[in-house]
């Protein structure tokens, strides 16, 4: 089963939850605060990741939209 890492939009709080394969519909909500105010992390894939910087200049890949503005 894999395990998913949300991010509270509103405290700011980081928690793992173990995604069943049906639980899509799933609401996540925040374990601190309570909030559905939550966004999934890719933590299982290095999208994004700064370790190797790619050659061909892939920085503005599709990957990490920083549209979090709101
Ligand atoms: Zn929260």
């Amino acid at each position: 089963m894999p395990i998913y890492e949300y991010i509270c939009e509103k405290c700011g709080n980081v928690f793992e939850t173990i995604v069943t394969s049906s639980s899509s519909s799933d609401v996540i909500v925040c374990k601190k605060c309570g909030s559905s105010d939550v966004k999934k992390k890719m933590s299982s894939f290095s999208c994004g990741g700064s370790s190797k910087s790619t050659p061909l200049g892939g920085g503005l890949s599709s990957c990490s939209p920083r549209g979090g503005f709101s």
